[in-house]
């Protein structure tokens, strides 16, 4: 199964957004990590189902702590 690629952003609250690429059409759709959970389909606006499986919230997840690692966020 391919995984979505995704990206992780931090706000300023340091709450991680998870952006995903849609394969269809390319549409970053971007989601509250917190929000998400594995296997959950999410709607991109081409009308493209988009999940992130449990493989892919764990690399999400381990990105995550190296970013705050890499702006000393506690
Ligand atoms: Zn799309």
């Amino acid at each position: 199964m391919k995984l979505p690629s995704f990206d992780i952003d931090l706000d300023k609250h340091y709450n991680a957004t998870v952006v995903i690429a849609c394969v269809q059409c390319g549409h970053e759709n971007r989601h509250h990590l917190k929000a998400l959970s594995p296997d959950h389909t999410l709607r991109c606006q081409c009308g493209s189902d988009i999940s992130m499986n449990s493989t892919a919230m764990l690399a999400a997840q381990r990105r995550v702590s190296e970013l705050k690692q890499a702006y000393r966020i506690p």
